[in-house]
C-alpha cells in the first residue's frame, strides 16, 4: 500500500510562507485565506486581522447577540485543541469586571479570539496597561477596545465619594482615584451625570493608553487601533465612542 505523502517541515514552512504571501497579495487575512466559505466562523483563525477587520468582526458578533442569533463560534473541542498549541487573539478588550459585561458573550466570539483584561471601571491601571502592551507585542493584536458600560458601579461609587470625608475601605480607593479626575470634571454636567462619566472615563482611558510608548510604536505604523465603546445593559448594544 502506498503511504500518502506527508510534508516535511521545510515543505510545510514553504507552504505557510506561500499562504502568507498569497493572503497579503490578495488583501485577505490569513483567517479569510483559511476560510474559503467566507462565513467567518471557521475553526481555524490563524494570523491577524487588520484593525478595521477586527472591529467589524466584533460589531457583527454584537449584532448577532442583540438579535438573539448567537453562533457561539470557535467553542468546540476541536478549537480547544487548536488553541492549546498557541493563541492569536484578534482583539484586546479592556472591560469592566461587571458580571453582566462578558466580552466573549456580548461579541459572540470563541476561544482564543479575545485577549480580555477586566477590572472594575475598566481603568488603565499599571497591570491593565502592562497586560495590553504584552498582548500587542506578543500576538501583534491590532485592535484595543476600551469597553465601558451603562450604570457602572465603580463609576457610581466614585461619584458618591466626591466631596465626602473619610477613607475609602480596603483597596477600593485605587479604583475611585483612577476615575476621580473625570468624575470631578463632569459631576455638574447636564443630563445623566453617571452616563456622562461612564463615557468620559472610557475616552480618558483611551487617551491614557495612547501615551504608552509600546502601543505608540504600533499605532504610528497603522498596525494598531484603539477605540472606546459603551455597552448598553438594557439592550446589549455596543456603540463606539471614539
Ligand atoms: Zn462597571
Amino acid at each position: 500500500m502506498k503511504l500518502p505523502h506527508l510534508p516535511s517541515r521545510r515543505e510545510f514552512l514553504n507552504f505557510s510562507a506561500v499562504s502568507l504571501m498569497g493572503a497579503l497579495i490578495s488583501g485577505k487575512t490569513l483567517a479569510q485565506a483559511n476560510d474559503p466559505s467566507g462565513n467567518g466562523v471557521t475553526e481555524s483563525v490563524i494570523g491577524q486581522k487588520t484593525p478595521n477587520q477586527a472591529l467589524k468582526s466584533l460589531l457583527e458578533g454584537n449584532k448577532r447577540y442583540t438579535r438573539g442569533r448567537l453562533l457561539h463560534p470557535r467553542q468546540s473541542l476541536k478549537r480547544l485543541s487548536e488553541v492549546a498549541k498557541g493563541q492569536h487573539p484578534f482583539a484586546i478588550i479592556l472591560g469592566c469586571a461587571d458580571s453582566r459585561v462578558a466580552p466573549e458573550v456580548l461579541f459572540d466570539q470563541g476561544l482564543g479570539d479575545l485577549f480580555v483584561v477586566r477590572v472594575a471601571g475598566n481603568i488603565a491601571s499599571d497591570d491593565a496597561v502592562g497586560s495590553i502592551e504584552f498582548a500587542v507585542e506578543e500576538f501583534k493584536t491590532s485592535l484595543i477596545v476600551v469597553l465601558g458600560h451603562e450604570r457602572c458601579g465603580a463609576v457610581k461609587a466614585t461619584l458618591d465619594a466626591l466631596g465626602k470625608e473619610g477613607k475609602i475601605p480596603g483597596h477600593i480607593g485605587s479604583l475611585v482615584d483612577a476615575i476621580r479626575p473625570v468624575a470631578e470634571e463632569l459631576k455638574n454636567s447636564s443630563g445623566d451625570v453617571l452616563d456622562n462619566v461612564v463615557t468620559g472615563n472610557v475616552k480618558y482611558v483611551v487617551q491614557q493608553l495612547m501615551k504608552s510608548e509600546i502601543l505608540n510604536e504600533h499605532l504610528k505604523n497603522g498596525l494598531l487601533k484603539v477605540v472606546g465603546a459603551r455597552y448598553d445593559l438594557d439592550d446589549g448594544n455596543v456603540s463606539l465612542l471614539t
